[in-house]
């Protein structure tokens, strides 16, 4: 699926955040992505063929596509990487996308599921952070969820079990981090973080 050359891009670096759904990945994110200018972060904007939901708005959060739309751009070789995360609903990172945050000299920040997690680490090796954030337990996660109160409660089970396998992904990681407490969890994220990109 993955045809770019290692050689491609300005040596930025990329770091690879995957959880299952729920555990805050997006809010250690937007801290490190808002308090923390100084690492020159760029959020890689992924294709998705469902629907927006709350106040995302295309090309902000996603680029949201029909699934035809979707379909022809894996067809034309488009994508890095992309799953089927739920049947008939598609989430990929464009090569396009990755190409020109690199070459605008930021280093790429991920947020996709373990599977594109592991693809996207086993491309760029050492060029590339994976972090795993680890909710404190699955009855926590499911507080989340329902506190988030952006899913039905059907999506919020479906999220659940899927969650419980990709749990089982953790130590495919070059780092875990417990999001139990959150600002400790910011706190060993930025660190961590800060200390990949100045090795
Ligand atoms: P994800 O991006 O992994 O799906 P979110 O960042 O949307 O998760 O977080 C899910 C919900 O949990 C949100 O309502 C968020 O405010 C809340 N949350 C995130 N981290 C914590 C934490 N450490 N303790 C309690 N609630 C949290
Ligand atoms: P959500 O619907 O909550 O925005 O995302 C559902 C799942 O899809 C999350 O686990 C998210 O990380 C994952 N995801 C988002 N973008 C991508 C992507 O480009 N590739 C892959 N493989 N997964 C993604």
């Amino acid at each position: 699926m993955t045809t770019l050359s290692n050689q491609d891009f300005h040596q930025t670096k990329l770091i690879i955040f995957s959880a299952p759904s729920g555990s805050g990945k997006t809010t250690i994110v937007n801290y490190l992505m808002k308090e923390h200018p100084e690492l020159k972060l760029a959020f890689s904007i992924s294709c998705t063929s469902r629907q927006p939901r709350g106040k995302e708005r295309q090309g902000v959060d996603y680029f949201f596509l029909s699934p035809e739309e979707f379909k022809a751009k894996i067809a034309n070789n488009e994508f890095l990487e992309y799953e089927e995360v739920y049947p008939d609903r598609f989430y990929g990172t464009l090569k396009s996308q990755v190409e020109s945050q690199c070459a605008a000299g930021q280093n790429v920040v991920f947020d996709v599921d373990v599977k594109g997690g592991c693809n996207i680490k086993n491309f760029y090796d050492d060029r590339a952070l994976s972090v795993f954030i680890q909710p404190p337990s699955v009855e926590e996660l499911r507080r989340r969820l329902v506190g988030r109160a952006t899913d039905t409660p059907e999506v919020i089970e479906q999220r659940l079990a899927k969650a419980k396998y990709e749990l089982t992904f953790a130590n495919r990681f070059d780092r875990i981090i417990v999001n139990d407490d959150l600002a400790k969890a910011q706190a060993e994220t930025l660190k961590v973080v800060s200390d990949f990109l100045t090795l």
